[in-house]
């Protein structure tokens, strides 16, 4: 039997596309507004600033730190109850961005994860996209 495997966005869609093809080289990226200058994510055609549809791509270097986080003890998808208990934790970026994901490469997220935790980036890797978690920096 096969394993469970995650359950992937779509990878095609007018307004995040750029942001999972990007994934495929392990780059996370963000926009900003070349008007005002304000950090724009989850990917849009607007500033949610200025709603100039000028915005430019950047690169996160993928640090940032845990900005609130809850754990999941109790999942019913196939692929998440192998998981449970896990974070899920929306990151802030060093460059601004908050991000949804998850802390992993934690021994128990009930203790080890805390809010204000410095977290690093690391790539689980599909075929067509590559998903961004977060690890704790040593
Ligand atoms: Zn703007």
């Amino acid at each position: 039997m096969n394993e469970p495997t995650r359950p992937l966005p779509r990878a095609n869609e007018l307004d995040t596309q750029e942001f999972w093809a990007a994934t495929k080289n392990k780059e996370l990226r963000y926009q900003q507004c070349d008007g005002c200058n304000t950090v724009v994510f989850y990917p849009r055609r607007h500033c949610t600033g200025c709603t100039s549809g000028n915005l430019t791509w950047k690169l996160s270097k993928g640090f940032g730190t845990v900005y609130t986080f809850s754990v999941v003890r109790q999942s019913y998808h196939p692929f998440f109850r192998g998981k449970v208990p896990y974070a899920v934790a929306w990151i802030e970026l060093e460059e601004g961005p908050r991000i949804l994901s998850n802390v992993i490469d934690v021994d128990d997220p009930l203790v080890d994860v805390q809010i204000s935790m410095k977290v690093e980036l690391v790539w689980e890797e599909h075929e067509e996209i590559n998903i961004p978690l977060f690890k704790p920096v040593d």
